[in-house]
């Protein structure tokens, strides 16, 4: 019997060799090891496809049987090859080999039958397979028994020593199919039952050594769900640990500071989904249990706000609030806002950001250690060792994405208990992404806009009308509204920011020009102040344009800005996208975002550009781009696990992550420190990994 724990360099076939590849390239030591390595797709090749259709397969994967006639040597020096010809009565295919060209001479056997698998190449209508994978056959060979073939992720290293994926597939097969072979189960029995799912065993037998489709579909069900499973139980663990290790400050009362605020100081009514909101967090503060929530609104929900009446709560409380903000713009807006609105409550308000002076600073940070600051607005320079708080009760942070991991993890240390935290997305993400990626902290979801919010009206306009976009500019300038435009941030090169932004200055102001009309600038070369002075003016309606890159994405507030023009739309994300677009649509009157674009637009592009033509709705938008990236490509997700997963897809899986955090969260209800016999596999599975960092884990 072949043990699960036995080195795979003792597996027929692979030797000293092979396994040390094995082990530097994929990380496989054991038999089990090489079970979890699974296919990431997997190919038919029950069937052969008769040569005469090749040119129905240019840059496919296709299968032929044919006998091969040799070629010969060709060329010199580096384009020196080898050629052969496979023949299977309907036409004729050329192979090619750059590699190993001798090896293939000496080892062919001419006019044999074999079995010829790779991608067609077509070069001005000749069509070849390079380097195909060959199979001698023998006399008893049987297409039907190939059936379905696992493809495993492969190294560059490993084709360098000629192993292949059809070494791993070997191998498992093997392995699985040995007598008695066994694999533990790792979901409780009365699970695997609920969802009629195959067994562990036969489960990894039907993914390497598929018989047929609807097996293979089976098997990858019952192994998303354990992967999913997994996850979430860690999530919901961590949560649950963090319940019983940490008590929360407890918040007996609503306070002073909020009553008053809110009967007398806010501005307008609450919409009812942040009232909902308010009422959730108001339940965390109060329960001795300490708030890890993420707050999630579209852009324009208002989450300031509830941000605000929080904040509140503590300081009437008698603790300390902070908020933090991604960028000094944002910062100082904030504590702008905060202070103008709470002025009459008599409460310390300071901004400490990168660029306060440093007079100013100390003197700030002796206060706030003096317990005489109740709300600090800031940067990251909140997070630096010497800012000190007296007691703090609650931590906002704001468009949170922007923040890294070390960054919060550090926010931990700032006070002797730890503060309740409210974290705030920028845009909204999907429920699976949340749930994949947050799945440890509460959420709450502000679901609605404020009344009276005309819906922005969003066009699509090719770079040739520009001239009409400048007119429909003058227009809306001439009923004192102010324009927002944007260029493309450049990455990694200010200098050429800046210079995309100066042509693109120059060519804006040649429909518009100064005097007449009066423009701030802002990009990334400017210093804090030159940006705050900038975004000052457009904010007093001193300036009609603000011509920028995206600086301005996240948070600005400008009510009467009413047109967002985005040039070189198509090489903005969604997200990024929807953000710029909310800067608009804040005030009463109607606004308008017009995304231009030149050239021919990728099919990506198209579908990035419709949907923002089609849809204001934050959570759609999230949800197609979700679609269009992949977990893998969007802010914030690098180290959330959802890139680990090996056969689930956050995009496809829903219903089976739903299922898999339900049957977590009902199972840990049951069992929350896992003791109870049935929950053995359970036990067995989390004690074989260690448990891995959860990124969300500091959040
Ligand atoms: P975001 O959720 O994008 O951070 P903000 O908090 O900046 O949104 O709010 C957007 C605008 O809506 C602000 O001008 C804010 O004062 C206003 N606002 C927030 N809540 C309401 C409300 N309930 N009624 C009317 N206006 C509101
Ligand atoms: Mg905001």
């Amino acid at each position: 019997m072949i043990q699960l724990d036995s080195n795979i360099e003792f597996l027929k076939g692979v030797g000293p060799a092979k396994a040390e590849a094995l082990k530097s390239e994929l990380g496989i030591f054991t038999v089990a090891d090489l079970l979890s390595h699974y296919p990431f797709r997997h190919e038919d090749r029950s069937k052969v496809v008769p040569i005469f259709e090749v040119p129905r397969y240019k840059d496919v994967y296709v299968q032929f049987k044919g006998k091969i006639i040799p070629g010969g040597m060709q060329g010199q020096g580096a384009g020196r090859r080898y050629t052969a010809f496979l023949t299977d009565g309907t036409g004729e295919l050329e192979l090619v080999w750059f590699q190993g060209a001798q090896w293939i001479e000496k080892y062919l056997k001419p006019h044999s039958d074999y079995l010829v698998y790779g991608k067609i190449n077509d070069f001005k209508g000749k069509f070849s397979i390079a380097h195909p994978e060959l199979e001698l056959l023998t006399p008893d060979f049987q297409l039907s028994k190939l059936g379905l073939q696992p493809v495993y992720p492969m190294t560059e290293g490993l084709k360098r020593r000629r192993i292949e994926s059809k070494l791993l597939s070997q191998l498992c097969k093997m392995v699985v199919y040995s007598p008695g072979f066994q694999m533990p189960e790792n979901i409780p029995q009365e699970i695997v039952q609920k969802f009629k799912f195959p067994t562990r065993t036969q489960a990894l037998q039907m993914l390497h050594a598929p018989r047929n489709v609807d097996e293979l579909e089976w098997a990858k069900k019952r192994l998303k769900f354990e992967e999913l499973f997994y996850l979430q139980l860690r999530h919901l663990q961590l949560k649950g640990n963090r319940n019983r290790t940490y008590r929360g400050l407890i918040f007996n009362e609503i306070g002073e500071h909020f009553n008053t605020f809110y009967q007398n100081f806010i501005p307008f009514e609450l919409t009812n989904a942040q009232k909902k909101v308010i009422r959730e967090i108001r339940n965390d503060m109060k329960t001795g249990k300490q708030m890890n929530r993420l707050l999630q609104g579209d852009v324009g929900s208002g989450k300031t706000m509830v941000a605000l009446l929080s904040m509140l709560i503590s300081t009437g409380n008698g603790f300390q609030a902070c908020i933090m903000a991604p960028t000094e713009i944002l910062a100082q807006q904030h504590f702008e806002s905060i202070a103008e609105s709470i002025e009459p409550l008599n409460l310390r308000v300071k901004l400490l950001t990168g660029s306060t002076k440093k007079k100013e600073r100390l003197a700030t940070l002796e206060q706030l250690e003096n317990n005489e600051i109740h709300i600090l607005v800031g940067t990251h320079a909140l997070l630096e060792e010497q800012v000190k708080f007296s007691n703090l009760g609650l931590v906002v942070i704001d468009e949170q994405h922007r923040f890294g991991v070390a960054q919060r993890a550090r926010l931990w240390k700032k006070g002797n208990v730890l503060p309740h935290i409210l974290v705030m997305t920028a845009t909204p993400i999907p429920r699976t992404l949340a749930m994949t990626v947050y799945g440890d902290l509460d959420v709450s979801v502000i679901d609605e806009l404020p009344k009276g919010r005309k819906p922005i009206r969003t066009v699509h306009k090719h770079e040739s009308s520009r001239g009409l976009v400048m007119d429909f500019i003058k227009e809306e300038i001439e009923k004192g509204r102010q324009i927002y435009y944007v260029f493309p941030l450049i990455e990694d090169s200010t200098k050429l920011e800046l210079q995309s932004l100066m042509s693109g200055y120059d060519m804006v102001t040649e429909y518009l020009p100064t005097p007449q009309y009066k423009y701030s600038l802002v990009h990334g070369k400017l210093k804090p102040a030159e940006k705050e002075a900038e975004m000052n003016k457009f904010k007093r309606h001193q300036t009609d344009i603000m011509i920028a890159t995206t600086v301005i994405e996240v948070g600005v507030n400008v009510p009467n800005a009413s047109v967002m023009v985005i040039e070189n739309a198509e090489r903005f994300g969604l997200a990024q996208l929807h953000q710029l677009r909310g800067r608009v649509g804040r005030g009463a009157e109607q606004s308008y975002c017009v995304l231009i674009t030149g050239g021919k637009l990728s099919e990506n592009g198209t579908k990035r550009i419709r949907t923002m033509v089609q849809t204001n709705d934050g959570f759609e938008i999230a949800k197609v781009d979700l679609e269009l990236r992949g977990p893998g490509e969007l802010d914030g997700t690098k180290q959330s696990g959802v890139l680990d997963l090996k056969l689930a897809d956050i995009r496809h899986d829903e219903a089976i992550l739903i299922a898999a955090r339900t049957e977590a969260q009902n199972w840990l209800e049951k069992d929350e420190l896992l003791m109870l016999p049935e929950s053995a596999p359970i036990r067995n599975e989390l004690g074989k990994s260690p448990n891995r960092t959860i990124w969300s884990k500091i959040s």
